[in-house]
Protein backbone atom coordinates (compact mmCIF):
# COMPACT_ATOMS: atom_id res chain seq x y z
CA UNK A 1 0.00 0.00 0.00
CA UNK A 2 1.40 3.40 -0.90
CA UNK A 3 1.43 6.00 1.86
CA UNK A 4 0.59 9.96 1.52
CA UNK A 5 2.66 12.43 3.27
CA UNK A 6 1.23 16.18 3.06
CA UNK A 7 3.20 19.10 3.66
CA UNK A 8 2.41 22.32 4.36
CA UNK A 9 4.56 24.92 3.25
CA UNK A 10 5.93 27.57 5.75
CA UNK A 11 6.54 31.24 5.31
CA UNK A 12 6.46 30.79 1.58
CA UNK A 13 2.85 30.98 1.06
CA UNK A 14 3.15 34.65 1.94
CA UNK A 15 5.48 35.36 -1.25
CA UNK A 16 2.46 35.32 -3.72
CA UNK A 17 4.61 36.54 -6.99
CA UNK A 18 7.43 33.84 -6.02
CA UNK A 19 5.04 31.54 -5.12
CA UNK A 20 6.33 29.04 -7.81
CA UNK A 21 9.79 29.37 -7.55
CA UNK A 22 9.71 28.97 -4.03
CA UNK A 23 7.76 26.05 -3.92
CA UNK A 24 10.26 24.12 -7.29
CA UNK A 25 13.02 24.95 -4.91
CA UNK A 26 11.27 23.19 -2.07
CA UNK A 27 10.49 19.97 -4.43
CA UNK A 28 14.45 19.87 -5.47
CA UNK A 29 15.32 20.12 -1.90
CA UNK A 30 13.07 17.40 -0.79
CA UNK A 31 13.81 15.26 -3.81
CA UNK A 32 18.06 15.60 -2.93
CA UNK A 33 16.91 14.62 0.88
CA UNK A 34 15.19 11.78 -0.18
CA UNK A 35 16.87 10.61 -2.80
CA UNK A 36 17.48 6.92 -1.41
CA UNK A 37 13.64 6.86 -1.04
CA UNK A 38 11.03 5.70 -3.20
CA UNK A 39 8.90 8.34 -3.96
CA UNK A 40 6.32 10.64 -5.83
CA UNK A 41 5.86 14.11 -5.39
CA UNK A 42 2.73 15.70 -6.13
CA UNK A 43 2.32 19.42 -6.01
CA UNK A 44 -0.06 22.12 -5.94
CA UNK A 45 -0.29 26.23 -4.84
CA UNK A 46 -1.28 25.33 -1.17
CA UNK A 47 0.11 21.95 -0.49
CA UNK A 48 2.41 19.04 -1.59
CA UNK A 49 1.95 15.20 -1.31
CA UNK A 50 4.10 12.63 -1.19
CA UNK A 51 3.94 9.16 -2.01
CA UNK A 52 5.97 6.38 -0.19
CA UNK A 53 6.24 2.83 0.82
CA UNK A 54 4.47 2.30 4.27
CA UNK A 55 7.71 0.85 5.57
CA UNK A 56 9.87 4.40 4.88
CA UNK A 57 6.40 6.66 6.39
CA UNK A 58 8.62 7.55 9.74
CA UNK A 59 11.76 7.60 8.24
CA UNK A 60 10.87 10.28 5.77
CA UNK A 61 8.93 12.25 8.20
CA UNK A 62 12.61 12.81 9.99
CA UNK A 63 14.42 14.02 7.01
CA UNK A 64 11.54 16.04 5.95
CA UNK A 65 11.93 17.52 9.64
CA UNK A 66 15.16 18.95 8.99
CA UNK A 67 14.19 20.38 5.41
CA UNK A 68 13.00 24.39 5.63
CA UNK A 69 10.63 25.58 4.33
CA UNK A 70 8.17 23.36 5.96
CA UNK A 71 5.29 24.34 8.24
CA UNK A 72 4.47 20.69 9.17
CA UNK A 73 4.16 17.38 7.79
CA UNK A 74 1.39 15.36 8.11
CA UNK A 75 1.09 11.56 7.62
CA UNK A 76 -2.40 11.13 6.01
CA UNK A 77 -5.46 9.38 4.43
CA UNK A 78 -6.79 10.03 0.89
CA UNK A 79 -10.72 9.33 -0.55
CA UNK A 80 -12.76 10.51 -2.54
CA UNK A 81 -14.51 13.68 -2.05
CA UNK A 82 -18.23 11.97 -1.02
CA UNK A 83 -19.90 11.41 2.67
CA UNK A 84 -19.26 7.90 2.90
CA UNK A 85 -16.22 7.15 1.34
CA UNK A 86 -15.09 9.89 4.20
CA UNK A 87 -17.65 8.11 6.55
CA UNK A 88 -15.77 4.63 6.05
CA UNK A 89 -12.15 5.93 6.18
CA UNK A 90 -12.86 7.48 9.62
CA UNK A 91 -14.66 4.07 10.83
CA UNK A 92 -11.19 2.75 9.53
CA UNK A 93 -8.99 4.73 11.40
CA UNK A 94 -10.45 5.02 14.73
CA UNK A 95 -10.17 1.15 14.66
CA UNK A 96 -6.64 1.82 14.05
CA UNK A 97 -6.00 3.98 16.90
CA UNK A 98 -5.57 4.18 20.74
CA UNK A 99 -8.06 7.57 22.48
CA UNK A 100 -10.09 8.22 24.67
CA UNK A 101 -10.93 11.84 24.00
CA UNK A 102 -11.63 13.50 20.59
CA UNK A 103 -12.78 15.93 18.46
CA UNK A 104 -13.25 16.86 14.82
CA UNK A 105 -11.83 19.03 12.74
CA UNK A 106 -13.41 19.48 9.23
CA UNK A 107 -12.06 22.29 6.77
CA UNK A 108 -14.00 22.41 3.59
CA UNK A 109 -11.95 24.15 0.88
CA UNK A 110 -14.15 23.38 -1.58
CA UNK A 111 -17.53 25.06 -1.55
CA UNK A 112 -19.54 22.91 -3.42
CA UNK A 113 -19.38 19.93 -0.93
CA UNK A 114 -22.92 20.31 0.50
CA UNK A 115 -22.32 20.27 4.24
CA UNK A 116 -20.72 22.96 6.46
CA UNK A 117 -17.53 22.65 8.29
CA UNK A 118 -20.01 22.53 11.96
CA UNK A 119 -22.47 20.20 10.80
CA UNK A 120 -20.19 17.76 9.45
CA UNK A 121 -18.24 17.98 12.65
CA UNK A 122 -21.15 16.85 14.43
CA UNK A 123 -22.05 14.09 11.67
CA UNK A 124 -18.56 12.53 12.19
CA UNK A 125 -18.81 13.29 16.10
CA UNK A 126 -21.86 10.80 16.28
CA UNK A 127 -20.40 8.08 13.98
CA UNK A 128 -17.15 8.17 16.49
CA UNK A 129 -19.09 8.14 19.21
CA UNK A 130 -21.50 5.32 18.03
CA UNK A 131 -18.13 3.22 17.16
CA UNK A 132 -16.36 3.50 19.89
CA UNK A 133 -16.09 4.07 23.49
CA UNK A 134 -14.70 7.61 23.77
CA UNK A 135 -16.00 10.97 24.75
CA UNK A 136 -16.11 14.48 22.63
CA UNK A 137 -13.52 17.25 24.42
CA UNK A 138 -12.54 19.92 22.32
CA UNK A 139 -10.21 21.84 24.88
CA UNK A 140 -7.91 18.84 25.49
CA UNK A 141 -8.49 16.07 23.24
CA UNK A 142 -6.22 13.17 22.77
CA UNK A 143 -6.70 13.34 19.59
CA UNK A 144 -8.17 15.77 17.00
CA UNK A 145 -9.22 14.33 13.96
CA UNK A 146 -9.14 16.66 10.83
CA UNK A 147 -10.51 15.92 7.53
CA UNK A 148 -9.88 18.61 4.82
CA UNK A 149 -12.43 18.47 1.78
CA UNK A 150 -11.10 19.65 -1.34
CA UNK A 151 -12.12 20.02 -4.76
CA UNK A 152 -9.80 16.61 -5.96
CA UNK A 153 -10.00 14.11 -2.65
CA UNK A 154 -10.71 14.55 0.59
CA UNK A 155 -7.78 14.22 3.53
CA UNK A 156 -8.08 13.02 6.45
CA UNK A 157 -5.53 12.65 9.65
CA UNK A 158 -4.41 12.65 12.95
CA UNK A 159 -0.88 13.29 13.20
CA UNK A 160 1.16 16.42 12.41
CA UNK A 161 4.79 16.61 12.91
CA UNK A 162 6.34 20.28 13.32
CA UNK A 163 8.91 21.14 10.79
CA UNK A 164 11.82 23.25 10.47
CA UNK A 165 10.21 26.53 8.76
CA UNK A 166 12.17 28.91 7.16
CA UNK A 167 12.97 29.38 3.52
CA UNK A 168 14.23 26.38 1.34
CA UNK A 169 18.02 26.22 0.93
CA UNK A 170 18.66 27.66 -2.24
CA UNK A 171 16.32 30.53 -2.57
CA UNK A 172 18.40 33.23 -2.01
CA UNK A 173 21.68 31.90 -3.76
CA UNK A 174 25.02 30.93 -2.18
CA UNK A 175 27.23 32.38 0.99
CA UNK A 176 30.72 30.92 2.32
CA UNK A 177 30.62 30.13 6.26
CA UNK A 178 33.80 30.75 7.49
CA UNK A 179 33.56 27.44 9.39
CA UNK A 180 35.90 26.44 12.18
CA UNK A 181 35.66 23.75 14.61
CA UNK A 182 34.20 25.88 17.27
CA UNK A 183 30.28 26.11 18.87
CA UNK A 184 29.61 29.22 16.74
CA UNK A 185 29.96 28.79 13.29
CA UNK A 186 28.06 25.76 12.62
CA UNK A 187 25.00 27.45 14.27
CA UNK A 188 26.15 30.23 12.28
CA UNK A 189 25.77 27.92 8.85
CA UNK A 190 22.07 26.63 10.42
CA UNK A 191 20.25 29.79 10.76
CA UNK A 192 21.55 31.15 7.31
CA UNK A 193 20.12 27.41 5.77
CA UNK A 194 17.21 28.37 7.10
CA UNK A 195 16.87 31.68 5.53
CA UNK A 196 17.27 30.23 2.46
CA UNK A 197 21.45 30.41 1.88
CA UNK A 198 22.83 27.89 -0.21
CA UNK A 199 26.27 27.35 1.72
CA UNK A 200 29.87 26.71 0.83
CA UNK A 201 32.17 26.47 3.69
CA UNK A 202 35.78 27.72 4.20
CA UNK A 203 38.28 26.40 6.84
CA UNK A 204 41.87 27.68 8.04
CA UNK A 205 44.03 25.16 8.26
CA UNK A 206 47.79 25.69 10.05
CA UNK A 207 49.78 22.09 9.52
CA UNK A 208 51.67 20.88 11.30
CA UNK A 209 50.45 23.26 13.83
CA UNK A 210 46.82 22.14 14.08
CA UNK A 211 46.05 18.19 13.45
CA UNK A 212 44.33 16.07 10.35
CA UNK A 213 41.92 15.76 13.52
CA UNK A 214 40.92 19.37 13.64
CA UNK A 215 40.09 18.80 10.19
CA UNK A 216 38.51 15.69 10.69
CA UNK A 217 36.32 17.28 12.88
CA UNK A 218 35.17 20.75 10.35
CA UNK A 219 34.55 17.83 7.85
CA UNK A 220 32.26 16.19 10.50
CA UNK A 221 30.65 19.53 11.62
CA UNK A 222 29.88 20.01 7.59
CA UNK A 223 28.37 16.96 7.65
CA UNK A 224 26.19 17.45 10.51
CA UNK A 225 25.05 20.72 9.07
CA UNK A 226 24.99 18.91 5.34
CA UNK A 227 21.69 17.09 6.91
CA UNK A 228 20.06 20.33 6.57
CA UNK A 229 21.16 20.82 2.62
CA UNK A 230 22.50 17.96 1.13
CA UNK A 231 25.26 19.48 -0.99
CA UNK A 232 27.80 21.60 1.17
CA UNK A 233 31.31 21.82 -0.01
CA UNK A 234 34.10 22.29 2.40
CA UNK A 235 36.94 24.30 0.94
CA UNK A 236 40.45 24.04 2.79
CA UNK A 237 42.48 27.08 2.52
CA UNK A 238 45.93 26.12 3.24
CA UNK A 239 47.60 29.41 6.40
CA UNK A 240 50.35 28.32 7.73
CA UNK A 241 52.38 30.82 5.50
CA UNK A 242 50.21 33.31 6.24
CA UNK A 243 50.19 32.50 10.18
CA UNK A 244 54.01 32.00 10.46
CA UNK A 245 54.40 35.12 8.29
CA UNK A 246 52.11 37.26 10.27
CA UNK A 247 53.81 35.36 13.68
CA UNK A 248 57.15 36.80 12.66
CA UNK A 249 56.24 40.48 11.11
CA UNK A 250 53.44 42.02 13.66
CA UNK A 251 53.14 43.17 17.07
CA UNK A 252 51.89 40.75 19.16
CA UNK A 253 48.87 42.34 20.06
CA UNK A 254 47.70 42.81 16.29
CA UNK A 255 48.19 39.50 15.49
CA UNK A 256 44.70 38.05 15.77
CA UNK A 257 43.65 41.09 14.04
CA UNK A 258 45.57 41.01 10.87
CA UNK A 259 44.88 37.02 11.21
CA UNK A 260 41.66 37.94 10.47
CA UNK A 261 42.01 40.60 8.31
CA UNK A 262 43.56 37.88 6.14
CA UNK A 263 40.75 35.49 6.08
CA UNK A 264 38.49 38.10 4.68
CA UNK A 265 40.34 38.87 2.25
CA UNK A 266 41.02 35.54 1.30
CA UNK A 267 37.17 34.73 1.58
CA UNK A 268 35.92 38.05 -0.41
CA UNK A 269 38.40 37.25 -3.47
CA UNK A 270 37.42 33.22 -3.52
CA UNK A 271 33.56 35.20 -3.51
CA UNK A 272 34.36 36.63 -6.13
CA UNK A 273 35.56 33.87 -8.25
CA UNK A 274 32.61 31.45 -7.17
CA UNK A 275 29.83 33.93 -7.94
CA UNK A 276 28.89 33.59 -4.11
CA UNK A 277 27.44 36.67 -2.48
CA UNK A 278 27.91 37.24 1.20
CA UNK A 279 30.29 35.87 3.35
CA UNK A 280 29.25 34.48 7.13
CA UNK A 281 30.33 34.04 10.49
CA UNK A 282 29.69 33.06 14.13
CA UNK A 283 30.65 36.16 15.52
CA UNK A 284 28.47 37.30 18.46
CA UNK A 285 29.27 41.32 19.77
CA UNK A 286 32.18 41.04 22.71
CA UNK A 287 32.35 37.05 23.20
CA UNK A 288 36.21 37.60 22.95
CA UNK A 289 38.42 40.11 21.79
CA UNK A 290 38.52 39.80 17.89
CA UNK A 291 34.49 40.38 18.72
CA UNK A 292 33.99 43.84 19.85
CA UNK A 293 32.73 46.63 18.00
CA UNK A 294 36.38 48.10 17.45
CA UNK A 295 37.51 44.84 16.18
CA UNK A 296 34.55 43.87 14.03
CA UNK A 297 35.09 47.51 12.10
CA UNK A 298 38.81 47.11 11.71
CA UNK A 299 38.82 43.60 10.64
CA UNK A 300 35.70 43.99 8.14
CA UNK A 301 37.38 47.17 6.46
CA UNK A 302 39.05 45.52 4.43
CA UNK A 303 36.25 43.74 2.47
CA UNK A 304 33.13 45.22 0.25
CA UNK A 305 31.17 42.30 0.38
CA UNK A 306 28.79 42.10 3.13
CA UNK A 307 29.11 39.86 5.84
CA UNK A 308 26.75 38.12 8.08
CA UNK A 309 26.57 37.59 11.57
CA UNK A 310 23.70 35.40 12.34
CA UNK A 311 24.70 34.98 15.81
CA UNK A 312 25.79 38.71 16.56
CA UNK A 313 23.40 39.71 19.26
CA UNK A 314 22.78 36.06 21.08
CA UNK A 315 24.45 34.96 24.33
CA UNK A 316 26.61 31.91 24.25
CA UNK A 317 24.28 30.17 26.76
CA UNK A 318 21.37 30.41 23.64
CA UNK A 319 23.95 29.63 21.01
CA UNK A 320 24.65 26.38 23.31
CA UNK A 321 21.60 25.30 22.80
CA UNK A 322 20.94 25.71 19.41
CA UNK A 323 23.66 24.17 19.00
CA UNK A 324 22.88 21.30 21.18
CA UNK A 325 19.38 21.03 19.07
CA UNK A 326 20.63 20.45 15.81
CA UNK A 327 23.32 17.96 16.71
CA UNK A 328 26.49 19.84 16.53
CA UNK A 329 27.51 20.92 20.14
CA UNK A 330 29.35 17.45 20.78
CA UNK A 331 31.64 17.80 18.05
CA UNK A 332 32.28 21.43 18.50
CA UNK A 333 33.49 20.54 22.04
CA UNK A 334 36.30 17.98 21.08
CA UNK A 335 39.43 19.31 22.35
CA UNK A 336 41.62 19.74 18.66
CA UNK A 337 43.25 23.12 18.33
CA UNK A 338 42.05 25.76 15.94
CA UNK A 339 44.63 28.04 13.44
CA UNK A 340 42.96 31.03 16.17
CA UNK A 341 44.22 29.12 19.08
CA UNK A 342 47.98 28.80 17.94
CA UNK A 343 50.32 31.44 18.74
CA UNK A 344 47.54 33.29 20.09
CA UNK A 345 49.25 36.50 22.13
CA UNK A 346 48.63 37.35 25.79
CA UNK A 347 46.96 40.16 25.29
CA UNK A 348 45.15 40.63 22.19
CA UNK A 349 43.97 44.31 21.34
CA UNK A 350 40.39 45.01 22.00
CA UNK A 351 40.65 48.76 20.48
CA UNK A 352 42.28 48.15 17.25
CA UNK A 353 42.45 51.20 14.91
CA UNK A 354 42.39 50.90 10.79
CA UNK A 355 45.80 53.36 10.70
CA UNK A 356 47.60 50.59 13.16
CA UNK A 357 46.76 47.66 11.23
CA UNK A 358 47.63 48.64 7.91
CA UNK A 359 51.04 50.18 9.75
CA UNK A 360 51.34 46.61 10.89
CA UNK A 361 50.44 44.87 7.40
CA UNK A 362 53.15 47.29 5.56
CA UNK A 363 56.04 45.60 7.23
CA UNK A 364 55.35 42.39 5.28
CA UNK A 365 53.91 41.03 1.56
CA UNK A 366 50.69 39.54 1.69
CA UNK A 367 49.13 39.58 -1.70
CA UNK A 368 51.07 36.97 -3.11
CA UNK A 369 50.65 34.61 -0.06
CA UNK A 370 47.10 35.30 -0.81
CA UNK A 371 46.89 33.96 -4.14
CA UNK A 372 48.61 30.71 -3.22
CA UNK A 373 46.75 30.04 -0.23
CA UNK A 374 43.63 30.34 -3.19
CA UNK A 375 45.67 28.38 -5.52
CA UNK A 376 46.00 25.85 -3.41
CA UNK A 377 42.99 25.10 -1.74
CA UNK A 378 41.46 21.93 -1.30
CA UNK A 379 37.42 21.28 -1.83
CA UNK A 380 35.65 18.32 0.17
CA UNK A 381 32.22 17.93 -1.12
CA UNK A 382 31.11 15.72 1.81
CA UNK A 383 28.60 13.13 1.78
CA UNK A 384 27.02 11.33 5.03
CA UNK A 385 28.58 7.82 4.47
CA UNK A 386 32.15 8.73 3.45
CA UNK A 387 32.59 10.52 7.18
CA UNK A 388 31.24 8.40 9.83
CA UNK A 389 33.27 7.44 12.72
CA UNK A 390 35.78 9.80 11.35
CA UNK A 391 37.38 11.15 14.67
P1 LIG B 1 33.64 29.52 16.68
O1 LIG B 1 33.02 28.86 17.85
O2 LIG B 1 32.77 29.52 15.47
O3 LIG B 1 35.04 29.02 16.43
P2 LIG B 1 34.61 31.60 18.31
O4 LIG B 1 33.70 32.19 19.29
O5 LIG B 1 35.61 30.61 18.77
O6 LIG B 1 33.77 31.03 17.10
P3 LIG B 1 36.65 32.99 16.91
O7 LIG B 1 37.56 31.83 17.07
O8 LIG B 1 37.11 34.34 17.31
O9 LIG B 1 35.30 32.84 17.67
O10 LIG B 1 36.16 33.07 15.42
C1 LIG B 1 35.17 33.95 14.99
C2 LIG B 1 34.65 33.45 13.64
O11 LIG B 1 35.71 33.45 12.68
C3 LIG B 1 34.19 32.01 13.71
O12 LIG B 1 32.87 31.92 14.15
C4 LIG B 1 34.35 31.59 12.28
O13 LIG B 1 33.27 32.02 11.50
C5 LIG B 1 35.62 32.32 11.86
N1 LIG B 1 36.81 31.46 12.05
C6 LIG B 1 37.64 31.41 13.09
N2 LIG B 1 38.63 30.50 12.89
C7 LIG B 1 38.41 29.96 11.69
C8 LIG B 1 39.07 28.96 10.89
N3 LIG B 1 40.16 28.34 11.31
N4 LIG B 1 38.56 28.65 9.69
C9 LIG B 1 37.43 29.28 9.25
N5 LIG B 1 36.79 30.22 9.95
C10 LIG B 1 37.25 30.56 11.14
MG1 LIG C 1 36.90 29.61 17.35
Amino acid sequence: MKNLILIKYGELTTKKNNRNVFINKLENNIKQILKDYDIKIIKNRVRMYIECKDIDVQNIVLKLQNVFGIHSIVICERVNTNIDDIKSKVLDIIKQIDFKTFKVDTNRANKNFPIKSMDFNSIIGSLVLKNKDVKVDVHNPDIVLKIEIREDYTYLYHQEYLGSNGYPVGIQGKGLLLLSGGIDSPVAGYLSLKRGIDLECMYFESPPHTSVQALNKVLKLTDIINNYSGNIKLHVIPFTKIQETIYQNVSDNYMITILRRMMYRIAEKFCAKNGIKVIINGESVGQVASQTLDSMNVINNVVNIPVLRPLVCMDKSEIIDLSNKIGTYETSILPYEDCCTIFVPKHPVIHPTIVKAEYEESLFEFDSLIDEAINNVKTYTVFKEDFTDIL
